[in-house]
């Protein structure tokens, strides 16, 4: 991940964790010049052993770099791409700032953006504002407007927040069906706040707490899963599948270990993570030290390792481990139980999600072993409802309930039928 105007943004969300990290810089201009910038591309690209280079620029706001920027990063990806490599473009951006031009660059170099989107205007606004206090829905909307026109390839990133974590249904159709997007990503806002935050959590009230994250994937996932399989892609749901597949998560967060999402800021300087952008984590900078070297370096090696190493022993007899892998190390705020440190703060909501998963999941996956689709889990999902019906239907008061709940039908799916013939049974 590159930043090349560090955290420097137009807007100042409420729960921005950049912009704090421009105080690691207190003369910079935040821009990155011409010269680190080729310096960056030629060492990037040589560094990898793979058939597709991928460019992911982030801000801060990366849009503030002017386009002659990105013009020259992509004549220099040209120039030092080796025959038969693959060179592709990702960038993040909050979208105020896209016009015709912007996508039409990026359109002609097939560059994919990932927009920020909250969702409907109430809860977008409610931290996503400008330097003045304005809310931002307005231009977003008109920068995706541009991106649609102009036919540019794009995602949507939604952090989960206080201020829509109560609403993933209206948050979710607004997406698919207002915003037109294919490809979301969910992201759950956890904000340190020492000073301000929850006394035991030290967590601001702004952010989702575990509870409401899993109930926000849960209900999104339940109308996913019925209609929108193979025509909507949400990465955290991708990324469950991939681990009931027993595959490699393309994701850090969902990986036994960190170490492969570093970020280079502005200046040339190489950190472990875009979430640790601090001084003891930092690597080194590219100018003095080769890239490649930074990458490998024992540092960066026992900071991917100390995920797994720092698990409490609770993670690590969890039944959804697979999939969780205790989270991302910044979320681990509490302590277990027992109290061994070292539990994530979203550990409720992580449980509670891929516990509710679990059935589909692996409907999907036995698809995909079997060579077919992971969208006709729709179908069997709507046989399996029509027949619980029946069963439902057929029952008696006194047998027990088909559902599997051990109760009795007149005290459980036959609650409200029981009633209805109380009296004539009595
Ligand atoms: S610390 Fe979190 S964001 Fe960073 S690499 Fe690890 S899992 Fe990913
Ligand atoms: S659900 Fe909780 S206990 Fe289980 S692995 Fe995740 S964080 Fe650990």
């Amino acid at each position: 991940m590159v930043k090349p105007v560090g955290g420097e943004c137009n807007l100042r969300c409420a729960y921005c964790y950049y912009l704090p990290k421009t105080r690691l810089y207190p003369h910079s201009h935040f821009r990155m010049d011409e010269a680190l910038l080729e310096e960056f591309t030629r060492q990037y690209i040589a560094a990898q052993r793979v058939p597709e280079v991928n460019f992911a620029w982030q801000g801060g706001e990366p849009l503030l770099m002017g386009s002659a920027f990105y013009e020259r990063a992509v004549a220099l990806q040209r120039r030092f791409r080796p025959t038969g490599v693959r060179i592709t473009n990702a960038l993040q951006t909050n979208g105020t700032l896209l016009d015709a031009d912007w996508c039409r660059f990026f359109r002609q170099h097939d560059f994919l953006i990932g927009l920020s989107l909250d969702g409907p205007r109430e809860v977008h606004d409610a931290y996503r504002r400008d330097r003045a206090g304005r809310p931002t829905f307005n231009r977003v909307m008109e920068g995706l407007a541009a991106l649609h026109e102009h036919g540019v390839a794009f995602n949507i990133l939604t952090t989960v927040h206080a201020a829509n974590a109560h609403y993933p249904l209206e948050v979710y159709r607004f997406l698919r069906d207002e915003a037109g997007a294919r490809f979301i990503q969910f992201i759950p806002i956890v904000e340190r706040n020492a000073a301000h935050g929850c006394p035991t959590t030290g967590v601001s009230e702004r952010s989702v707490s575990g509870a409401q994250y899993g109930r926000f994937l849960s209900a999104i996932f339940d109308e996913w899963v019925r209609r929108d399989v193979g025509q909507v892609f949400v990465q955290t749901f991708d990324i469950a599948l991939a681990a009931w597949m027993g595959e490699r998560p393309g994701l850090c967060v969902a990986s036994p270990t960190c170490g492969t999402a570093m970020v280079l800021e502005h200046n040339g300087d190489l950190y472990a993570c875009d979430h640790f952008v601090e001084p003891r984590y930092r690597l080194g900078n590219i100018a003095q030290t080769p890239l490649v070297e930074l990458v490998g370096c024992p540092q960066q090696r026992a900071f991917g390792e100390a995920k797994r190493a720092t698990l409490p022993q609770m993670c690590r007899s969890c039944p959804v481990l697979f999939a969780c892998q205790g989270g991302c190390p910044k979320d681990r705020l509490l302590q277990t139980p027992q109290g061994e440190p070292g539990l994530n703060y979203l550990c409720e909501g992580y449980r509670a999600f891929f516990s509710h998963v679990d059935a589909a999941m692996r409907m999907m996956a036995a698809e995909l072993r079997a060579g077919q689709p992971a969208s006709n889990v729709i179908l069997r999902l709507a046989e399996e409802e029509v027949a619980q019906q029946e069963r439902w239907a057929r029952a008696e008061r006194n047998e027990p309930c088909p559902c599997g709940s051990g109760r009795k039908f007149k005290h459980c799916h036959g609650r409200t039928r029981g009633s209805e013939h109380a009296d004539a049974a009595l």
